[in-house]
């Protein structure tokens, strides 16, 4: 019962331990995972303010060429009604205008084929048509009487980057008459962007009207493009969306960021702005470092506690079954010692009374013996003793009781066994052991016989009771020869 308990205690404690640990490790995660959550959400909000701000800036330059480029769009349309200045006047005026706008690299009019009228520049200063821009085409053919932004362009053969801003002028009657441009330089938008507070590996950019590469900080290679487009903006664009948030990974530079997206309100302009995961993941990385060596930590030490814990327990255990092993066991031949037989046979004779059914016993005591150990030594005397206990288990049947009651002396309970059957059994013993050798560790093998007294439970006799008649039995076999067997009650 004792190893019973010991057993699910141990049991039990493994039990609490591995909920507590699951427990804790469920807690740790869930922190882990609203942890990361936290982080991912304040660069969000990060990314979000600096796109907020990227895009009123961008808005607010373009507002300021649009205010421009229409002011002089007006002013060549009074030309051409017959209401305006001559030609000279018309440059002098959009020198001016350009005059406050250092933003643009130039105010340009055009003819109805795209070529260049005049411009706020120097005379010297180059300037091509841009009739093959898609942005010129569209302000001619479409009627669109809008803001037109180009994509990203060098002015020029050798020219500068940039992104053109243009609407059409008409005369009175409505026909295409040719264009008002603004050339913003890219590293303009480049020199805002830059301003943008991003982390070292952020990315600011903004994109047209097609979602094409206009600016990028850090400045994306020239030679390396076009770079597609990232799916998470094509896909909040085509739906519609003015802001929002999208991860990619750059195919500028490979890293993986998280975006802001916002459109610029009124144009057909993008900005995005980008947080290197990497980077604002890193404190989360560190932190979350500490957390799994600290568990480890936990984890191995509880483990190891409890594995402690449950060792001892086995320990105890083990000592306790040898001892108590020991306190039952003769230990010459391991069969029960004297005190243990007679619990047992107390026991086994109660229980018979109350069952009534039939038990004997058997004294067995070796024949001159003496003469074995003055002949041999005692060595060899233990030997005999030690065959005569295997044996005896050979013989006897499992439920039968074999203890050491003397020095040489056994004695054996034969549970529901009446008196014909213990005969039988004693005789059996006794041939067993006449034919049995016992090796020595030189010279020939040794051999002994045995004398056996068989007693019977008979009415209300005791253990002692019976243990005497079987004495007196075996007393009767000594005397009439050994090697023998006798009943109590028939002397022979
Ligand atoms: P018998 O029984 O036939 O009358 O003669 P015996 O020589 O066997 O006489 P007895 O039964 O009186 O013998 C007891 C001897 O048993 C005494 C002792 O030397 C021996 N003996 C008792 N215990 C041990 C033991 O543990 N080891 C050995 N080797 N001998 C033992
Ligand atoms: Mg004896
Ligand atoms: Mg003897």
């Amino acid at each position: 019962m004792e190893q019973l308990h010991a057993g699910r205690f141990v049991t039990r404690l493994w039990r609490v331990v591995a909920s507590l640990l699951l427990l804790i490790a469920i807690l740790i995660g869930q922190s882990i995972y609203t942890s990361r959550q936290q982080h991912e959400e304040q660069a969000v909000v990060e990314t979000y303010s600096v796109a907020r701000v990227l895009e009123s800036d961008v808005g607010n330059l373009v507002d300021k060429v649009r205010l421009a480029i229409h002011t002089v769009a007006t002013e060549q349309e009074r030309r051409l009604a017959g209401r305006g200045t001559d030609e000279q006047a018309a440059r002098a005026y959009i020198a001016s205008i350009h005059a406050n706008l250092p933003d643009v690299l130039a105010i340009r009019v055009t003819d109805a084929a795209g070529h260049p009228l005049y411009q706020s520049e120097f005379a010297d200063a180059p300037a091509s048509g841009i009739e093959d821009h898609p942005y010129f085409r569209k302000l001619r053919d479409g009627h669109f009487s809008g803001l037109a932004i180009s994509e990203s362009h060098r002015d020029g053969p050798d020219g500068p980057w940039v992104v053109d801003v243009a609407r059409r002028y008409e005369y009175p009657d409505g026909r295409f008459a040719g264009a008002v441009v603004a050339p913003i330089p890219v590293e303009r938008l480049v020199t805002m962007l830059a301003a943008a507070d991003v982390g070292p590996s952020g990315a600011v950019s903004v994109r047209g009207e097609d979602l094409g590469l206009i600016a990028r900080h850090p400045p994306f290679p020239e030679r390396g493009g076009p770079f597609e487009v990232p799916a998470g903006l094509r896909d909040l664009v085509s739906r519609g969306e003015i802001s929002g948030t999208f991860h990619d990974v750059s195919p500028v530079d490979g890293a993986d960021r998280l975006y802001s997206y916002r459109k610029v309100a009124g144009y057909p302009l993008h900005v995005t702005v980008g947080r290197a995961t990497a980077e604002y993941m890193g404190h989360w990385r560190r932190d979350m470092g500490v957390v799994a060596v600290l568990s480890s930590v936990l984890f191995a030490v509880a483990i190891g506690a409890t594995l402690m814990v449950d060792r001892a327990w086995r320990r105890q255990r083990r000592i306790a079954h040898i001892l108590e092993t020991q306190a039952h066991t003769d230990p010459l031949t391991g069969l029960a010692n004297r005190r243990h037989f007679f619990e047992v046979a107390d026991a086994e004779l109660a229980r018979s009374r109350r069952y009534e059914t039939p038990l004997s016993i058997l004294m067995l005591d070796i024949d001159r013996f003496k003469e074995v150990n003055d002949t041999h030594g005692h060595r060899a005397g233990d030997r005999v003793l030690q065959q005569l206990a295997r044996t005896c288990l050979e013989v006897l049947r499992a439920v039968d009781v074999v203890g050491r009651v003397g020095g040489e002396e056994f004695a054996i309970l034969l549970p529901e066994t009446a008196i014909d059957g213990a005969v039988e059994v004693a005789e059996r013993l006794r041939a067993a052991v006449e034919a049995s050798e016992v090796a020595r560790e030189e010279g020939v093998p040794l051999r002994v016989t045995v004398s056996l007294g068989v007693a019977t439970l008979a009415g209300n006799a005791n253990l002692d009771t019976l243990m005497s008649q079987a004495d007196d039995a075996l007393y009767d076999a000594k005397r009439s020869g050994r090697n023998r067997v006798c009943l109590f009650g028939q002397a022979r």
